[in-house]
């Protein structure tokens, strides 16, 4: 066997990233873009000892779990790993990464997984479910100013005209910050050189308000021509706020620290509908957010709703609890509890993100949240051992690295009766669980939610509980 051989593979399992595996002669081999059922010609890529990597080349028999995917450039564009997989076999599929995690990496007993595992939660429908874009800004090969996505494991952009994950607005405003571009001899970003003017195009869209947020990422402090960009932006109904990031630094993160207001608002206005939330029982009126462009706020809508409500739900609130939410963000999921809790505090590190926060409890009349800018593993402890606090419920919704020990250990000494544990991430959620089991709490209920239709991520929520 050696490489660039072309081989028989009938695909048997899924792997972590979505690909496809098979076993020949011995050899386990990983095939992007086949699905679990397909009997497919590769082209081997690469060899190890005991494994390896391969290329579809044809697909001999199709696996009944391949379905026709919306978007032509699935297979180059790294946004989506597994859009040619059945919905129903991607929702197993994920529920199987998080029971295996927790099997694997958090030391659980499969049986013991099946038991506390509730069905996941998926999308009624997979399309067009996003609210935020992030478009690199580039050139191709003729020179043309180009918007798209990376394609997978690369800098190289693909241009993407209408992605079927986001909005169909994003085409148009694409087009007008393309021609302004064009227009004004604006030049795009180069990551090689570190010239160029304009790096990326974040667009997000208030699924419920209709209001549209443009912020373009620059690599300076100025946008020439300015009012050019602006004259063809707020032409587009909807458009709230325009605003200009500046980031001048040779780094994969998209946002710097600083942003303007070039027209409009500096936010746009979200609701969440929660319906069994007491807000919306007395006014009739959902909970409504400001949102920054540097904030984080969660990219499927209709799907945060039912993530909310099942935090909420474990969080099981009389009325009476005080409430720690850690890795706030905007205070969503604070607001929420704050409607069925005495009190309720929330953390978190972007300073942008707590002045929405802020703004948001004033905006729906809450005064029972109060906010702390800042990490975490800092706040938590600080606060504990300097001013004693008390915790009935903790929350937690950290970023994929998950929880740093020193906040795993000051929610252990603070000893609140329940846990609920938010996660992107079900390896790092199986290492915190792991953590926190070992020292008092035992995981009660895991349910996943898809936020994330057609790539491998998932969300998860777990209800731990202080024993005795
Ligand atoms: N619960 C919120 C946000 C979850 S995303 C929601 O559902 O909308 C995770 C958040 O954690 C982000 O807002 C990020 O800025 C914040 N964050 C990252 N590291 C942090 C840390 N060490 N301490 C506090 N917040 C942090």
């Amino acid at each position: 066997m050696n490489k660039n051989d072309i081989i028989t593979l009938k695909i048997e399992d899924i792997g972590i990233d979505g690909e496809g595996i098979g076993k020949l002669d011995g050899m386990t081999f990983f095939v992007k873009d086949a699905v679990i059922g397909d009997e497919i010609e590769a082209r081997i890529t690469k060899l190890k000892k005991n494994y390896g990597y391969a290329r579809v080349e044809q697909i001999v028999k199709p696996s009944g779990f391949r379905t026709e995917p919306k978007c032509e450039l699935h297979r180059r564009c790294g946004g989506c790993q597994i859009q040619a997989m059945d919905y129903a076999k991607q929702l197993e599929f994920k529920e199987n990464k998080v029971k295996n995690n927790l099997i694997r990496l958090g030391g659980f007993h499969a049986d013991f997984v099946d038991s506390v595992m509730e069905p996941i939660v998926g999308m009624e429908n997979p399309y067009r479910y996003r609210n935020k874009a992030q478009f690199p800004i580039g050139k191709d090969k003729e020179g043309n100013i180009i918007a798209g996505f990376y394609a997978s494991h690369t800098h190289s952009i693909i241009p993407v005209k209408d992605c079927m994950l986001g909005v169909a607005e994003n085409r148009e405003i694409l087009e007008a910050i393309l021609s302004y571009m064009r227009e004004c001899h604006i030049e795009p970003y180069d990551e090689k050189t570190g010239r160029g003017l304009v790096r990326h195009a974040l667009i997000r869209y208030g699924f419920t308000t209709k209001e549209i947020m443009v912020c373009l990422v620059v690599n300076g402090r100025k946008l020439p021509a300015q009012n050019v960009l602006v004259e063809k932006l707020q032409a587009i109904p909807g458009m709230t706020s325009i605003s200009m990031n500046i980031n001048q630094k040779n780094t994969n993160v998209i946002l710097g620290e600083q942003t303007e207001t070039i027209w409009g608002q500096p936010y746009i206005t979200d609701y969440i509908h929660l319906r069994d939330c007491t807000n919306f029982e007395r006014t009739g009126k959902a909970i409504s957010y400001h949102i920054s462009p540097q904030s984080f706020y969660q990219v499927n809508p209709e799907q945060t709703e039912k993530l909310y409500s099942l935090a909420l739900e474990y969080a099981g609130l009389t009325g009476k609890e005080s409430v720690w939410d850690l890795y706030c963000g905007i205070g969503t999921i604070s607001l929420f509890l704050a409607q069925k809790a005495k009190q309720v505090y929330g953390v978190e590190i972007v300073p942008q993100a707590i002045e929405d926060a802020r703004a948001n409890a004033r905006l729906n009349g809450m005064d029972n949240v109060s906010f702390f800018v800042g990490k975490a593993e800092e706040v938590l402890p600080e606060q504990y051992e300097k001013h004693q606090v008390y915790a009935d419920v903790i929350v937690v919704d950290p970023p994929r690295k998950g929880c740093d020990t020193v906040c795993l250990d000051t929610i252990v000494k603070m000893g609140p009766k329940r846990v609920v544990y938010v996660s992107c991430d079900s390896a790092t959620l199986a290492r915190d669980v792991k953590y926190l089991g070992e020292r008092g709490y035992q995981v009660e209920k895991v349910r996943c939610c898809d936020m994330f239709g057609h790539s491998t991520h998932v969300e998860t929520v777990v209800k731990l509980e202080r024993k005795n």
